[in-house]
């Protein structure tokens, strides 16, 4: 079943200079699909235009059938279009307690109830409660902001550079955790990842966006057994 459906969607920082050109993507619930491609390709354009923090330049985004009000980022979480940005965005200064509690507006038994979901995902995270987020490592402080997000209760969760400054290692103990996701919550996710032999070894299905444009998709099974394939949509670019 479709959760995610875009149509037409044109992204970019001005008017008229679109870096994401007409881009029609659907996304069922409960498949990861890794958004790979050059530097520059237009990823990061994309999520941020889905979370609602850029505007976007035209065309449709709707989540389970709704539409979603373009530019409005509150919007996009009441929707379920929850992102995890490259930068983490966690509050520094507070305890990883703290920066799980701030993401839930629910009080009481169902409070931390959510928390303690978000940490059978990430069992490390138990022992670091009482740390600030800053304190963390950049593992922990990927695995806290994925946690944040799921707290959010995304339909579609975004993940922006998963494994940007992360040892291999790190990632291989994270990627598990969006599968389960998607597995048991029917979670659709949205994965921008470098590493492309991870990524096809976690996702459904791959997207190669190569200058605001899918260049190439197929099953992420049947890439990962052709991977020259990805690579020539890389180099389509060149
Ligand atoms: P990367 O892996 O380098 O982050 P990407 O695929 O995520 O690549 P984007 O960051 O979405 O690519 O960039 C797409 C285009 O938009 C590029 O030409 C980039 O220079 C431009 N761009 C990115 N951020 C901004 C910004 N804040 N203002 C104007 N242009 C931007």
């Amino acid at each position: 079943m479709t959760v995610l459906e875009c149509r037409g969607l044109d992204a970019g920082y001005s008017r008229g200079k679109a870096c994401v050109h007409g881009l029609d993507l659907s996304v069922d619930a409960g498949e990861i699909v890794a958004l790979l491609g050059p530097n520059g390709a237009g990823k990061t354009t994309l999520l941020t235009t889905l979370a609602g923090l850029l505007p976007s330049l035209g065309g449709e985004v709707s989540v389970g059938g709704q539409a979603v009000r373009a530019g409005d980022a509150r919007a996009a979480v009441r929707a379920g279009l929850v992102l995890v940005p490259d930068d983490r965005s966690l509050f520094k200064q507070l305890t990883t307690r703290q920066n799980l509690q701030l993401a839930i507006r629910r009080r009481g038994a169902a409070r931390t109830e959510a928390v303690d979901r978000v940490l059978d995902h990430f069992p490390s995270l138990r022992a670091r409660l009482k740390v600030a987020a800053g304190e963390l490592s950049g593992g922990e402080q990927q695995m806290l902001a994925i946690g944040r997000a799921l707290l959010q209760q995304p339909k579609v969760l975004l993940i922006d550079e998963l494994s940007m400054g992360l040892a291999p290692i790190v990632v291989e103990s994270i990627l598990p955790v969006l599968r389960e996701v998607a597995d048991n919550d029917r979670t659709a996710v949205v994965l921008v990842e470098q590493h492309v032999r991870l990524a096809l070894d976690t996702a459904d299905r791959a997207v190669v966006l190569v200058h605001g444009e899918i260049e190439l998709t197929d099953s992420a099974a049947t890439l990962a057994g052709d991977i020259g394939r990805v690579e020539e949509a890389y180099l389509g670019s060149a």
